[in-house]
């Protein structure tokens, strides 16, 4: 591309570069020219003067340059958007995870070639995060090429999420294009129906990346009594009855996350299966615990409890506590699906911190799967961290 101004790194700062890894930290750069606007593209050159990578700026993050192409003859434009979306699109058709009324990750930043923009497709409907200064710089065209490549009834923009602080981007959420829905859309998951309010709820409505997982704990519930902890709109339960589960208790600390759960369970027919606290998990644990209660099938799901590396000592013990006290709700021969989505936390650790709570609580626990996140969510292997879900799925001796 002509006249695009240069970003020069430092000496010898150009190896995770080689290894396409998409991110420069401030501290790798020499000098970038001043004209460039946040968000713009610059070309990154080595300090010998090398190309090495098209980049967008963001002045106001520590990632100041997130790679959108390493090849010399790329030019990102209006084309390479609709391309890269297209490719994240074919991805998406290969996997079977765009089925007419389904939901899926479309676009997942980083692995798709597209640091920084989330896109979420409920059926017809679209919801994008942008959460770089680049991606925002782009919006107009991305969501142009969104219109092109998936004749979307509407777009919403949820760029909410805690990321655009860092960038030093404001929270924004508006419809970019089309009609909005006039109720919750229906989506399909595996049979299960259901609601998202696009514009409201957690995520972008739902836990996408656990989409997956929700069908393979699912065929350990025949017959089981199940407790979904941490349960948000019921995805676990619901896959869980929907497999013959009979019955489900549903733990959230959300009032609004435990109101749709209701409605979907009544979507689905199976409500009166259902029993939902509205209440704090490690507490009610413990007076399910002291209420002497056994479950067949147990799936602990919470938020995320590690946001730093600074914070994996204080998060893991918050994991091991759950963990203990699940384990002791277990029926002989019951089952636990245990999560973490702290990417700071690694599988080896989450199951370490799983093996000292299954010491402590004095149960035999054998591992029979590990899990990670839905493969909409896939982990470019040049870019290690958009692996961030982990899940053991462990029986307790009879
Ligand atoms: N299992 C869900 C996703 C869970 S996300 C699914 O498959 O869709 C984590 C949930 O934990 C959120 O719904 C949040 O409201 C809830 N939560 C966070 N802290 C909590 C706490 N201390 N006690 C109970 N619920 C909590």
């Amino acid at each position: 591309m002509k006249d695009v101004p240069d970003a020069v790194l430092k000496p010898d700062r150009e190896k995770s570069l080689r290894r396409r890894h998409p991110w420069i930290f401030s501290g790798a750069l020499r000098h970038i020219e001043d004209r460039v606007a946040p968000g713009a593209t610059v070309r990154v050159v080595s300090a010998a003067g090398e190309f090495l990578a098209w980049a967008a700026v963001s002045p106001a993050s520590q990632i100041r340059l997130r790679v959108w192409s390493f090849d010399a003859e790329a030019v990102i434009d209006a084309a390479f958007f609709r391309q890269r979306i297209e490719a994240a699109i074919a991805l998406r058709r290969q996997i079977a995870f765009m089925s007419e009324h389904g939901a899926c990750r479309m676009v997942y930043g980083e692995s798709d070639g597209l640091p920084g923009l989330i896109v979420d497709r409920y059926g017809d409907y679209y919801v994008c995060q942008f959460l770089s200064t680049g991606a925002d710089y782009w919006r107009d065209t991305i969501v142009e090429a969104l219109a092109e490549a998936c004749n979307p009834r509407a777009i919403y923009d949820r760029s909410d999420a805690a990321a655009r602080r860092k960038e030093g981007l404001a929270a924004q959420r508006s419809w970019l294009t089309g009609t909005p829905p006039d109720a919750a859309v229906e989506v399909d998951e595996h049979g299960v129906r259901m609601l998202v309010e696009i514009g409201g709820g957690q995520k972008t409505g739902t836990y996408l990346d656990q989409s997956v997982n929700r069908q393979r704990v699912a065929e350990y519930a025949r017959g089981a009594s199940v407790l979904d902890a941490y349960s948000y709109a019921g995805g676990f339960s619901l896959a869980a009855l929907r497999h013959g589960a009979s019955d489900a208790t549903l733990i959230d600390s959300s009032a609004e996350a435990q109101a749709l759960a209701r409605r979907q369970a009544e979507l689905n027919g199976v409500a009166e299966r259902c029993r939902f606290v509205n209440g704090n998990v490690p507490a009610e644990l413990r007076r399910l615990r002291d209420e002497q209660r056994l479950f067949d099938l147990i799936v602990l799901d919470p938020p995320k409890f590690v946001h730093s590396h600074g914070q994996i000592a204080a998060g893991s013990r918050g994991y091991k506590d759950i963990n203990l006290v699940a384990m002791k709700l277990l029926a002989p021969g019951g089952i636990l699906a245990t999560f973490s989505c702290s990417g700071h936390v690694s599988p080896e650790l989450f199951q370490k911190i799983v093996a000292g709570a299954a010491l402590d609580a004095g149960r035999d626990l054998k591992l029979l799967e590990r899990l990670s996140q839905s493969p909409d969510h896939p982990v470019a292997v040049n870019f290690p961290e958009a692996a961030y879900l982990k899940g053991l799925v462990l029986r307790v001796a009879g």
